[in-house]
């Protein structure tokens, strides 16, 4: 590609939204274009760079047996009906009518539509284990569209789906997906640990995220610094607790008048006690059932792992009007003493050991003293439904602390079950004749976060540094003076001969300055930049610059081709 007549141009400007590196460098580096909130065009250079990361997983899936195919994006209501996802999706979905009044959705994800598909093909346990997969556009109406590629409403996805005969044969499919993942990020030449996380809407138990370690990731990481544990915070347990040692005397109840003050905080300046001696009662609703939350003070619910111990489709605390409804007051001065109704009582293990809480009265402005485990209140169960925090012993080796980390979640990969096999009717007859559900899993990766996420770990002050893998071009002929006959005419020799050796290259043939060139190419972040000067180029030399190291080497014209073929193709695969 010349560049005189390349469909790009660099931009100095940053939009205001634009705020973590990867967005700006992509917008600066004319790479993306928005069309509407967290809708974007791809332009030739990040289009060429999807194109290898596309590439890489396509590799490494059908090495390992998937197959691609290609579903629709525009999904009918009644496959989401037949699942029970339609009702409970959310806002994320976007819905529509065609002109005869039927319901459609913008696929998000395709675990209905890949079942459909699958039973009607699937008779026989001799045919599986089946992975299918697809690279496709879906859409989520994201409530916080930012970070450009990051989280858009529009993007590219890579969504597998495996079928297998039985949970042990599903986990090897898991597996494989697991370590299809390991590879797949290593060679974009991204530094990423594959952590627990939670299943959320999707369903199953089981299931990890592979996350890019970066300073301006959304998600929270917790890793341990002895052990190999990691976990992403909506899913990192809390060690149980031990029964307490504690001797205090348990107090007499006592309600003490606490007007206007609802919150912890306001309530704990009031009397002057610490967070952690309140019991802090939540109300939820848990498929639209209430249920009262117990957990300490200083603690935070985490919603993914209350809502996958109450086995729910669906959480959300409780609104102003339900709590009225089922307690007689409002949220802030709920508890657990004296409840009214029959409202279930969950607790978190932070409940257990401690002595006399202060907790609601059910009353307005007015709290409880001494509200004491068994004698004043009995919850159900204890559950770990806490957030875990940076600092709470490992719960694997119990002897490490945990870190806090932000990461970028690039791939998730999870273990269904038959949780949409048993519900849309997709099985097999097994060796006895006797029909059985598929248990199936299914496998993520964000192909536009992936290279947002490589941008983001791989670039400096003057821009991107991009791994050889998944550049858009690997290298780039600098032609200093372009009018210089011999200058141009090495130039395009070298470029020619590039090219012909099989390397993605272009030449920037545009009738500028220098150093005009020299901060496009640092830019734009070619692995490798070749540099024609008149001087130089008189003794038979070019310059080459490494973009990653900085280094410059000067070598003789006829051997930059041969060179520099075996420094980029050595460095294809991601492993130097
Ligand atoms: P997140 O928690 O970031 O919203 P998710 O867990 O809902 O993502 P999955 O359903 O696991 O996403 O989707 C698989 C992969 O698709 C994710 O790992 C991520 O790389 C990518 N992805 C999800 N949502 C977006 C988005 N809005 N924009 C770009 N990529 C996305
Ligand atoms: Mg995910």
């Amino acid at each position: 590609m010349h560049l005189s007549h390349s469909f790009y141009r660099t931009l100095k400007e940053i939009p205001k939204d634009a705020q973590i590196p990867s967005h700006q460098l992509m917008f600066r580096a004319g790479m993306i274009q928005q069309l509407a909130s967290g809708i974007y065009s791809y332009l030739p250079l990040a289009l060429r760079s999807i194109r290898k990361i596309e590439d890489i997983i396509r590799e490494e899936l059908n090495t390992r047996g998937c197959e691609e195919v290609l579903m629709p994006a525009v999904l009918p209501a009644e496959l989401w009906k037949e699942s029970g996802r339609w009702d409970i999706y959310g806002d994320l979905l976007l819905r529509f009518k065609d002109r005869k009044g039927n319901d459609y959705c913008m696929g998000p994800t395709h675990e209905e539509v890949i079942t459909d598909m699958v039973r009607r093909n699937l008779r026989s346990w001799k045919q599986l284990p089946w992975n299918l997969y697809q690279i496709q556009g879906k859409f989520r109406d994201e409530f916080r569209p930012r970070f450009g590629l990051m989280r858009g409403r529009e993007f590219i996805m890579k969504d597998a789906y495996s079928f297998d005969v039985d949970e042990e044969a599903a986990k090897k499919s898991y597996q494989l997906m697991y370590e299809a993942y390991t590879a797949i990020f290593k060679r974009c030449g991204v530094r990423f640990r594959a952590v627990d996380a939670a299943s959320g809407e999707i369903g199953g138990d089981m299931s990890h995220e592979f996350q890019v370690l970066a300073s301006s990731g959304e998600d929270l990481i917790l890793s341990c610094n002895t052990c190999d544990y990691a976990a992403n915070i909506e899913k990192a347990t809390t060690p149980r607790q031990v029964q307490s040692q504690d001797s205090t005397e348990l107090g007499a109840l006592e309600t003490v008048d606490t007007p206007g003050k609802k919150t912890i905080e306001d309530v704990s300046a009031f009397l002057g006690a610490a967070p952690s001696s309140f019991l802090k009662s939540l109300v939820y609703e848990a498929d639209s059932v209430p249920v009262l939350v117990l957990i300490a003070g200083d603690r935070d619910v985490n919603e993914s792992k209350l809502q996958a111990a109450l086995g729910a489709s669906a959480l959300r605390l409780a609104t102003d009007a339900v709590v009225q409804e089922n307690i007689g007051t409002l949220p802030g001065y709920v508890g657990p003493v004296n409840l009214p109704g029959d409202i279930r009582i969950l607790a978190d293990l932070s409940v257990q050991g401690v002595v006399n809480w202060i907790t609601g009265a059910n009353q307005p402005d007015k709290h409880i003293r001494n509200a004491n485990l068994e004698r004043d209140f009995k919850p159900e169960r204890f559950l770990d439904i806490a957030f875990a925090a940076p600092g709470d012993a490992c719960p694997r080796c119990e002897s490490g602390i945990l870190e806090e980390h932000r990461g970028i979640e690039v791939g998730q990969v999870f273990y269904l079950g038959t949780k949409y096999s048993q519900a849309m009717d997709c099985s097999y007859l097994d060796e006895n004749g006797k029909s059985q559900p598929a248990e199936m899993g299914c496998y993520g990766i964000g192909v536009g976060r992936t290279m947002a996420a490589t941008i983001e770990q791989n670039h400096d002050e003057n821009g991107i540094i991009w791994p050889v893998p998944v550049a858009p071009y690997e290298a780039v002929v600098l032609p200093l003076q372009i009018n210089d006959d011999a200058v141009s005419n090495a130039a395009e020799d070298i470029y020619t001969g590039l090219k012909d050796a099989g390397i993605d290259v272009v030449i920037d043939d545009r009738d500028e300055r220098a150093g005009f060139k020299f901060k496009d190419a640092d830019l734009i972040g070619y692995p490798v930049q070749i540099v024609l000067g008149g001087r130089s180029v008189s003794s038979g030399k070019a310059e080459v610059k490494y973009r990653a190291s900085g280094e410059k080497v000067e070598m003789p014209l006829e051997s930059v081709v041969e060179t520099l073929r075996t420094w980029i193709t050595d460095r294809r695969r991601g492993d130097s």
